[in-house]
């Protein structure tokens, strides 16, 4: 079943066998995999663990995700690229994503050769799984992507409605869960794979976990397709101190959650805050760790607030969000320079 899904010559790939990973037990003196032996004593002239096995661990523990059904990838990023390099060949399959929504599944899928397949959203920013339904089963996509909590509207998709988009698909569905945390009771599609091992969830340490610089995304799937990505990536793609940047955030779970809370807090505070401005016409109902605003004139607004040193970003252009800004929750004092900024705009 799966099988079949995959392009044939990943189905027949020879993995590259790292030095590492060639011998099992312990040693002492490891002169296999052409390091240099002065290591300081910081062990990072070693290869790090093809398997971010360490970090593998500390997700099943933390976050309840089984070992065998998780991989890490260098950002989500590398996991999109690659699950397009598996289940989508060059000039034949195409990816559907919805628009708009979060920008490198298009990129990727072009880089690869694959055709993109544009559902718009509804007027009111929902899923229309109607014509996503009929686009399935047109142009049978290698993979359809939907991203819930959405960027960048914020938005989380009845998971009743994905799964039941995943079951009529018969390719790959993708459920980016990037944002989930900044969720309130969020229900995940992982559960779900064990019914359906179409469907892969992304999940990633750049968001919640604080720890983007570290590059360091999740695939969540069915232990089949977890074992051909595992083949598929870069023998060394988390490097040693990315998948201790990961540990350290697992093992301070309680930080993590109490940064959640604040900027769910303050999420709240800067959307009323946006509600109050006459220049703002709409604030998008958010559930992740920005907001996304309709104003009188957001190139304006932008070339205002850039004066002011405030970067936020413009998604004008993106289909049904004219005249909207997309502004990431930060800290007390960056929010408060906002507000203020945004208060002095004679929109
Ligand atoms: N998915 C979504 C929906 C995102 O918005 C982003 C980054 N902005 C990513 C994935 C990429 O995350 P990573 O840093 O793990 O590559």
């Amino acid at each position: 079943m799966i099988d079949k899904l995959l392009n044939p010559w990943i189905r027949e790939l020879v993995p590259y066998s790292s030095a590492r990973s060639e011998f099992s037990g312990k040693a002492e003196i490891l002169l296999d995999a052409n390091e240099s032996w002065d290591g300081g004593n910081d062990g990072i002239n070693r290869y790090p663990d093809p398997l971010a096995g360490e970090l593998r661990k500390e997700i099943e523990r933390v976050m309840g995700i089984p070992y065998e059904m998780t991989a890490i990838g260098n950002g989500s990023d590398e996991v999109i690229d690659l699950l397009i390099r598996m289940f989508c060949a060059q000039g034949k399959d195409s990816v559907m994503i919805e628009r708009p929504t979060y920008g490198t599944y298009s990129v990727f899928a072009h880089i690869s050769g694959v055709s993109v397949i544009d559902v718009p959203l509804t007027k009111s920013l929902d899923l229309d799984d109607k014509a996503m339904l009929s686009a399935i089963r047109e142009r049978k996509p290698g993979i359809v992507f939907i991203c819930s909590p959405n960027n960048p509207t914020g938005r989380v998709y009845s998971l009743d409605r994905i799964l039941a988009i995943a079951e009529a698909n018969e390719g790959i569905t993708v459920v980016d869960e990037a944002y989930c945390d900044f969720s309130e009771d969020f229900r995940s599609a992982i559960p779900a794979i064990k019914d359906n091992p179409r469907i892969v969830v992304l999940r990633t340490f750049s968001k919640a976990y604080g720890k983007a610089g570290a590059r360091l995304g999740i695939l969540v799937a069915d232990p089949r397709i977890q074992q051909v990505f595992m083949k598929v990536k870069p023998p060394y793609n988390i490097s040693r101190p990315a998948e201790e940047s990961g540990l350290e955030a697992l093992r301070n779970i309680e930080k993590v959650r109490a940064h959640v809370q604040e900027t769910i807090e303050r999420r709240r505070d800067f959307s009323s805050f946006l509600g109050t401005l006459s220049y703002v016409q709409e604030v998008f109902s958010s559930e992740a760790n920005f907001v996304l605003a309709r104003v009188s004139d957001a190139k304006a607004l932008y070339s205002y607030l850039l004066k002011r040193g405030i970067v936020v970003r413009n998604r004008s252009n993106d289909p049904l969000l004219e005249n909207t800004l997309r502004i990431t929750i930060g800290s007390e004092q960056e929010m408060e320079a906002l507000k203020e900024a945004m208060y002095g705009w004679q929109g």
